[in-house]
């Protein structure tokens, strides 16, 4: 009977594919959405890639899981992925189901699926992972995430006992997840830049796993990472099997060290979260047993679908993801474009779209954010705009920020005429994922007026 009802499910998913197509739908999500509620342990039987690689983690597993892709193809392996899709159970049946023949045997040896930090135990279970990869866990969402420990605990749960991990060494709520498995840890050495005292408004792991006295930190990047020791018990983050020193962000190059010697590698970006992401997925690479040489041919950039800057008559206008309600995703884009030269004008509209009135979640990760990094000389001006500007207007006179470098209008696009559009500044946009669309209208408008006013200045 459960024969029955999986092929049932399979074949009425298989023909959804056209009929998605004919109606001019997104079937990156449906089929296997379809084939779920027709089959509930339809991912029980359907057929799997034999090597199942899992990408996880809050911040850059899209990113990670694309570069290893990337590799493994240009080194000529065929890999079932969820790129176009979700990283949720329904996204992971939809890929598996494209990658099946009609009685569901999988066509695929390789899969690397993006794997949503609290969907693993719905999927784990039946899709095992020859590798877990665990990018960080961070703060985020409260509503859906609670705590990072909580979701470490739904990891540790969710994880088959014999799946290897590679894991963040600099990231000790990761480093400890599934404690019994086989790892391997990746990290970034000590940087020039480094510091001992958290900065941050967030640092989740400031006492020791072990005895629960305060930890120390021989370095500290951002938050809770880097490397910790415990001056009352000796617990020390773990030791990296491969690992990144030299990381010269404006050289853009790294020298990587692993158990059988270094290698020097271009970095694909200046910002350090992507030099981590890249570090990761060479790390899994190097497990996976691929020559630096085949990596390097197929690590040629990082999709920058949350980041792009164009030249707008005189301005430099630049487009940056800032995830809402994830404070530590914001606090890394506020961070990364404090630090870049040049006179700056802001434009704040995250959380635009789709912002329920009375929903309290939608201000309070802005207290858990770093506002206080916009509070900077270079910043020359910030325009504040959607339903929340009055709230970010407020958050950045607490950061400190001058009165009068803040301007509000909750119309986005009346808010565009607010910006000074000083001939040689760069423009930051800062949008959430709810309003994409919006965002690019409001990007266009942006560039107009940054077009119009350079014509004005050359008469
Ligand atoms: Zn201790």
């Amino acid at each position: 009977m459960s024969k029955i009802r999986f092929l049932a499910a399979l074949w009425a998913a298989k023909l959804s594919v056209p009929a998605l197509k004919i109606t001019r739908h997104n079937g990156t999500n449906f089929p296997g959405e379809l084939a779920l509620k027709i089959c509930p342990d339809f991912l029980k039987h359907i057929g799997k890639p034999e090597r199942i690689i899992a990408v996880t983690g809050t911040n850059g597993k899209t990113t990670v899981s694309n570069l290893v892709c990337d590799v493994l193809e240009k080194n000529g392996v065929k890999v079932l992925n969820n790129r176009a899709g979700s990283n949720i159970a329904s996204g992971v049946a939809t890929s598996l189901i494209s990658g099946a023949g009609i009685f569901g045997r999988a066509k695929r040896h390789t899969a690397v699926f993006e794997v949503d930090e609290r969907s693993s135990l719905k999927i784990y279970p039946f899709v095992k992972p020859k590798y877990v990869l665990i990018t960080n866990l961070f703060r985020d969402s409260i509503m859906r995430n609670a705590h990072p420990a909580y979701i470490a605990d739904i990891l540790t749960q969710a994880i088959p006992r014999d799946a290897k991990l590679v894991l963040n060494a600099d990231d000790l709520i990761s480093a400890g997840v599934a404690p019994e498995n086989e790892r391997i840890y990746f990290g970034i050495d000590k940087m020039p830049t480094d510091v001992t005292e958290c900065i941050n408004l967030i640092n989740d792991m400031r006492i020791c796993p072990k005895c629960s006295a305060p930890l120390k930190y021989e370095y500290l990047r951002y938050h809770h990472i880097g490397k910790a020791y415990c001056p009352s018990c000796g617990f020390r983050s773990p030791e990296y099997d491969y690992w990144a020193s030299g990381v010269d962000t404006k050289g853009l190059a790294m020298t990587f060290h692993g158990p059988d010697g270094e290698c020097g590698y271009d970095l694909l970006s200046d910002s350090i979260f992507n030099v981590y992401n890249q570090v990761a997925a060479v790390a899994l690479l190097r497990c996976l047993g691929y020559s630096h040489e085949q990596i390097k041919a197929g690590l040629t950039a990082i999709v920058a679908s949350r980041y792009s800057a164009a030249h707008e008559g005189e301005i430099e206008l630049i487009m940056h993801m800032a995830k809402e309600k994830n404070a530590l995703a914001c606090s890394r884009a506020f961070d990364y474009v404090s630090h870049r030269p040049g006179r700056k004008e802001l434009f704040l509209m995250m959380n635009c779209l789709g912002d329920v009135k009375h929903w309290s979640e939608n201000t309070c990760w802005l207290y858990d954010c770093d506002f206080e990094f916009l509070n900077d000389p270079e910043i020359a001006q910030i325009v504040c705009t959607g339903a929340r500007a009055l709230d970010y207007r407020f958050r950045l006179l607490l950061a400190g920020v001058p009165e009068d470098k803040i301007v509000c209008d909750g119309d986005e696009f009346s808010a565009t005429q607010l910006l000074d559009y000083t001939p040689g500044d760069s423009i930051y946009m800062f949008y959430g994922t709810d309003s994409l669309a919006l965002a690019y209208r409001v990007r266009d408008k942006i560039a107009q007026t940054a077009r119009e006013r350079s014509g004005k200045n050359e008469a």
